[in-house]
């Protein structure tokens, strides 16, 4: 019989914030440098040590030569997404900011949005993908590069395991390919992959645990959380739900509260109230989305 590869890594603390301050923290200090000089987009793929940290985070080598040829040797599943290095435009007249600086070089404006729309995506186009991600992967490992206060330039790195066995992520990936994807496929359109959004309602609804949190300040990387035994819950957090619900939950003394009392009063949902919230009806949309597995 052919022995089992070994598939685990040995980590400490101190190989972690090397791997973060190698494969994220000096490439963009150098991009930004030279930012400054050629005045060029100071974008980057900057995530892409995702797969790395992931195999150090839950201690796991990567896939290498299996049939699927990424993620986890056993079998896990690894998205990321980033918040924190995302194009910022100006408010008033539309043009792109470079990430260091904090004015409009057009029109001087500094009011300066910043695209947080990024989110994990699961391109789920067969019976067979569906299955795959279903039955057959032990873990799904959402990674999320965001940063607290959008003004400061902290960054923190999070990740979370969901189990594909748990209800909710079943009826959400079942949900879309069935309703959402073979549907749009069936009227001849071109359906978006399935998105999930981070800290959203879908994502407490999955019932994730936190494996994982690193905060970057000043270049600098601190692991404030690492524990895969024992992971902390997250609680779904009671200002995603809207009133009408919040009052099914709490009873009508609460209905003449404002939401925002009832949220201080209540601010996450405890496990007793769990199973009172259900999937939301989602809105079906139609343009193709440009994305890229990261
Ligand atoms: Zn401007």
């Amino acid at each position: 019989m052919r022995e089992k590869p070994n598939i685990s890594l040995e980590v400490s603390e101190g190989m972690i914030i090397e791997c973060i301050t190698d494969l994220y923290i000096n490439p963009k200090k150098s991009i930004i440098k030279w930012s400054k000089i050629t005045n060029q987009t100071a974008q980057g793929k900057f995530a892409y040590p995702s797969q790395h940290l992931a195999s150090l985070i839950t201690k796991t080598k990567g896939g290498g030569s299996t049939a699927r040829g990424d993620d986890l040797a056993d079998g896990s599943e690894v998205k990321s997404c980033t918040r924190a290095d995302q194009l910022n435009e100006c408010k008033k007249c539309g043009a792109n900011i470079l990430t260091w600086q904090n004015k409009c070089p057009y029109c001087g404006s500094t009011e300066i949005k910043t695209d947080i729309s990024s989110h994990w995506i699961f391109p789920i186009t067969s019976d067979s993908e569906l299955d795959l991600l279903l039955n057959k992967i032990p873990r799904i490992i959402l990674i999320l590069f965001d940063k607290e206060d959008i003004k400061k330039d902290n960054i923190r790195i999070r990740a979370w395991t969901i189990n594909p066995k748990e209800k909710y992520v079943r009826d959400f990936f079942t949900d879309y390919y069935e309703n959402n994807y073979k549907k749009k496929i069936s009227e001849g359109k071109d359906p978006a992959p399935c998105n999930l959004h981070p800290l959203k309602y879908d994502f407490y609804l999955m019932n994730p645990k936190l494996i994982f949190h690193t905060e970057i300040m000043e270049n600098e990387a601190k692991i404030l959380f690492w524990n895969l035994d024992r992971p902390q819950e997250q609680p779904m957090v009671s200002s995603l739900l809207v009133k009408e619900k919040l009052i099914e939950i709490y009873g009508e003394e609460v209905r003449n509260l404002k939401k925002e009392d009832i949220v201080k009063k209540y601010p996450f949902i405890s496990d007793k109230d769990f199973s009172k919230l259900e999937m939301k009806k989602k809105i079906l949309k139609s343009y193709k989305e440009k994305y890229q597995r990261r």
